[in-house]
């Protein structure tokens, strides 16, 4: 296997300066309309950056039982964890119940009622939101759409009354508000502003203010630059925020929550590959990387684009189709992917791989785990605080390692 002055290939390289820019200037967005946020956990929950994400004082947002305890486990308090996910188990409830956790959010009547009989064997109130499948279209891949009827997730409206009844008539139910999770890297602000409109009409037509409502939670899916990352690092939260804010018409004491995941972490991260060989194919040439799908799935999953740089050359460019060594056609990274001249030895950086792309990793052709490194310029580093950090000089830069 290639090292590179102690590294070896292929590695999550973060830019954890990034990071902290990122997570602020959300925070300073969302603080504007009194906004909070529960970071989505599942994106990345490398414990190095949900570290800095706790230190920045998000919450979090979970989607299945051992997110909930890993959460808890690093620090997250329980006051800030928000837990979705169309198939909790009866003991991944049981668990959240007794961690007091803020809120479920409850995605099916059955579900519902399940939640009502577990809290009532253990006598412990549970604060729960529904979750509605609003019928809005997020305009993004069909594998990341989650608003619409044919979606999986979330309470249709034609059952949110009687979800309500079953709130109103537990005592062991406590109905927090409504959640909404219309789907992923989504780039344009209509489909938020559709949103907007569609809670406005269901909060009215099922009188939810009058339920006894604190909250409304509309999610995640703000959408990063996939092409052109360098230029477009920190998505616009201004804006996003600002399209809510115009368009939620709901009373003022109703505390909006959000769950950002992508938004807040994809572009603070890169793959970094070494190219293992080139070979030339009928019409074209490939280059095959040491790194997979098994690091990065999101181009086999759902035909996701990220771009490619040549680290190691630059100048006269050539086309590539740059794949993995996984056994899978679909072990693809790109095709026709213009880069300069590649050949074997050569680092490459996939960009934009700070979320679902550690956290996706697979095991496939037992493939041994991809590390992290982190780049860090201020003086704080959280890595010195950390059991077994060490640091490694490359020709990259200065790096560090946890674990
Ligand atoms: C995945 C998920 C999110 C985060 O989505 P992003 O597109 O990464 O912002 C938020 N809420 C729920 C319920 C999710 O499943």
């Amino acid at each position: 296997m290639y090292t590179t002055s102690g590294i070896k290939t292929p590695y999550y390289l973060y830019d954890l300066d990034l990071l902290r820019q990122t997570l602020d200037e959300a925070r300073q967005a969302a603080n504007q309309h009194d906004y909070h946020i529960h970071y989505a956990i599942k994106a990345n929950n490398n414990p190095i950056v949900t570290g800095i994400i706790n230190d920045y004082g998000y919450g979090v947002d979970c989607v299945s039982g051992s997110e909930v305890m890993e959460a808890l486990h690093r620090g997250f308090p329980a006051e800030k964890i928000v837990y979705a996910g169309v198939g909790k188990s009866d003991d991944e409830i049981r668990q959240a119940l007794e961690n007091d956790i803020f809120c479920f959010n409850v995605e099916s009547l059955e579900e519902l009622q399940v939640i009502d009989e577990i809290a009532s064997e253990m006598k412990k109130t549970a604060r729960v939101a529904l979750r509605v499948n609003p019928g809005v279209q997020a305009h993004t891949h069909k594998y990341i759409t989650t608003g619409l009827d044919e979606n999986k997730f979330g309470i249709h409206p034609s059952q949110l009354q009687e979800a309500l009844n079953l709130c109103r008539s537990s005592q062991w139910l406590d109905f927090m508000g409504l959640h909404f999770h219309i789907g992923s890297q989504i780039t344009s602000l209509q489909p938020f502003a559709d949103l907007c409109q569609r809670v406005n009409e269901i909060w009215n037509e099922f009188d939810i203010t009058s339920m006894g409502a604190r909250i409304l939670n509309l999610g995640g899916g703000l959408g990063v630059n996939y092409e052109d990352p360098d230029n477009n690092p920190i998505p616009d939260f201004q804006s996003f925020f600002s399209v809510i804010a115009e368009n939620l018409k709901i009373p003022e004491h109703i505390k909006v929550h959000f769950e950002l995941g992508r938004s807040l972490v994809a572009q603070c991260g890169n793959l970094i590959t070494r190219v293992l060989y080139t070979k030339k194919g009928v019409d074209k040439e490939f280059v095959i990387t040491d790194a997979g799908m098994t690091e990065l799935m999101r181009p086999s999953l759902y035909q996701a684009r990220h771009r490619i740089e040549n680290i190691s050359n630059s100048g006269e460019t050539c086309h590539y189709d740059v794949v993995g060594p996984v056994c899978e056609s679909s072990d693809v990274f790109g095709k026709a992917v213009e880069l300069p001249v590649t050949r074997r030895g050569h680092l490459l950086a996939i960009k934009s791989c700070g979320a679902y792309a550690e956290s996706m990793m697979l095991r496939y052709n037992m493939r041994a785990r991809a590390k992290s490194f982190f780049k860090t310029s201020g003086k704080i580093s959280p890595i010195s605080q950390c059991k077994g950090g060490e640091s490694i000089t490359t020709e990259e830069g200065q790096f560090s390692r946890v674990n």
